[in-house]
């Protein structure tokens, strides 16, 4: 037999030992890193491309608050574009392309206009595309009169505050004070439409003085994408849309169809990072990174709702993968994100200490208020979907998208998942689990004597524990109520 190494450990096998600390707040220390080369988070945690979990309503949430989601794959190229311009319009106190009503439209139309983007106002335009008025839901909700053209409800132009392109964050916010405006169109140097200020944009940027934003204020999102032809296709349309960061989102990503993608996505869009994986070994990482990856995926059959070891025999006990992948990463001066298997904030700071950048986490977000996907009550006690993207009802459900058909129960049976469909307890907004397992991993850096990323990696040291040290960790010998 071939054996690679003598054992594999994981999270469970090792503890880090305390190192002394000049660290005297657990708020002292700093949790910022890199997601790729040239993407930097405030805090080291990604939400993972599975379907039941990351779509934009996660992705706001996990960049206000320091991180970044990945947009999972499994919708149409014009939904997943639609996704990635949601997040970044949430953001930003200029609002590059509002959306426009014409001037023809009824008052319907504008209340379903309203609902179909969320949005509180919407500018009206006429056929070539000049500003005419501005109509907001104030003035619709009490419109009985449905067919009415949307004219005569709307604020017209002469009666609109507006400013000029270039204007401050500053100067903005005081013609809004002034006025006590909501919305306040941006127009060019010919009178032309160029972008939108709202008081709400404005109020959000203080809200989250951590996001992870872009070089114009917008927050941050990736999008995931696999190695077929249309996926060129999938890019192109995620990146006119604004994304920051393309993932190639395959089980097993030390493959020559992934070299390839990286590669071409590197030609294509030069200008956007490219995550590649997902790998197990330091071969993988060098492959990814020589094709020109920013940042390499780690995991192979570690995830909560992953059965790939079992049905393929194949995978790395996390902890042993990403510590090969991760020295590979740091010779190469790639950044390696841990993805699967992370149960606690520990884990968290185990994986970091390794010599991961990020932690990618899937169940653990799954039961957040911003998850997709609706919640049900079992036993008095709410719980929310998460199924793995192998699984068999994620494998049916992407076939019908791909081929716009329902897919025939016989079908069924051809399918061999690798993954499996489970509940996790629902558990409430995201900014409130963040700010537990960001507020573990302060305390991590704390143990370690770290001030920072760099500094856990220079100084953590593992023991490896036994079954009774693994029992002593948790609470024992009490009730716990
Ligand atoms: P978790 O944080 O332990 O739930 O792991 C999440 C990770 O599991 C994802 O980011 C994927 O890398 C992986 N994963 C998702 N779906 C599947 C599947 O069906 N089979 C195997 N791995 C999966």
């Amino acid at each position: 037999m071939k054996l690679r190494q003598e054992t594999a450990l994981t999270f469970d096998d090792v503890l880090l030992m305390p190192q002394r600390s000049s660290i005297r707040s657990r708020h002292a220390v700093d949790t910022s890193t890199q997601f790729t080369r040239h993407i930097r988070l405030g805090v080291p945690v990604v939400s993972s491309n599975m379907d039941t979990v990351t779509e934009s309503a996660m992705a706001i949430a996990m960049a206000r608050t320091g991180g970044i989601g990945v947009l999972h794959r499994f919708m149409t190229i014009e939904r997943q574009a639609d996704e990635v311009s949601r997040v970044k319009r949430a953001e930003g106190y200029v609002v590059e392309h509002p959306y426009t009503l014409q001037d023809t439209a009824t008052v319907r139309q504008a209340k379903e206009a309203l609902i179909e983007h969320a949005i509180g106002g919407l500018l009206i335009v006429d056929a070539a595309g000049t500003l005419v008025g501005l109509v907001s839901t104030r003035d619709l909700i009490f419109e009985a009169l449905d067919d009415l053209a949307v004219t005569n409800v709307m604020t017209p132009r002469e009666k609109l505050v507006t400013v000029q392109e270039g204007t401050s964050l500053e100067d903005a916010r005081a013609v809004l004070r002034m006025h006590r405006l909501e919305k306040l169109p941006v127009l060019d140097a010919q009178g032309g439409l160029s972008g939108l200020i709202t008081a709400q944009d404005i109020v959000k940027l203080e809200l989250w003085p951590n996001a992870t934003k872009d070089e114009r204020g917008r927050l941050r999102v990736a999008a995931a994408l696999g190695t077929k032809r249309e996926d060129i296709e999938r890019a192109a349309a995620c990146v006119n849309a604004g994304v920051d960061a393309l993932v190639i989102d395959i089980a097993h990503g030390h493959s020559d169809s992934v070299i390839e993608m990286t590669r071409a996505l590197k030609q294509y869009f030069p200008k956007v990072d490219v995550v590649a994986g997902n790998v197990a070994s330091a071969a993988g990482v060098r492959d990814l990174a020589e094709a020109g990856a920013d940042a390499v995926k780690v995991g192979v059959g570690a995830g909560s709702i992953c059965i790939t070891r079992i049905v393929t025999g194949f995978g790395v006990p996390q902890l042993m993968a990403v510590d090969e992948c991760a020295q590979a990463g740091q010779r190469l001066g790639v950044p390696i994100i841990a993805d699967g298997g992370i149960r606690t904030s520990g884990d968290i700071t185990k994986a970091l200490a390794v010599g991961a950048s990020t932690v990618m986490l899937g169940s653990l977000l799954a039961g957040t208020d911003e998850a997709p996907g609706a919640s049900v009550v079992r036993n008095g006690r709410r719980f929310r979907v998460v199924r793995g993207m192998a699984s068999l009802t994620a494998n049916i459900d992407r076939r019908e998208v791909d081929l716009k058909r329902e897919v025939d129960p016989e079908e069924w049976e051809r399918v061999v998942p690798e993954g499996v469909e489970a509940m996790v307890p629902a558990r409430g907004p995201v900014r409130d689990m963040l700010y537990q397992l960001v507020g573990g991993y302060r305390s991590g850096l704390s143990y370690a004597g770290a001030a920072n990323i760099q500094e856990l990696w220079a100084n953590a040291e593992f023991v490896r524990i036994t079954s009774a040290g693994k029992s002593e960790s948790s609470a024992h010998d009490v009730s716990v109520s």
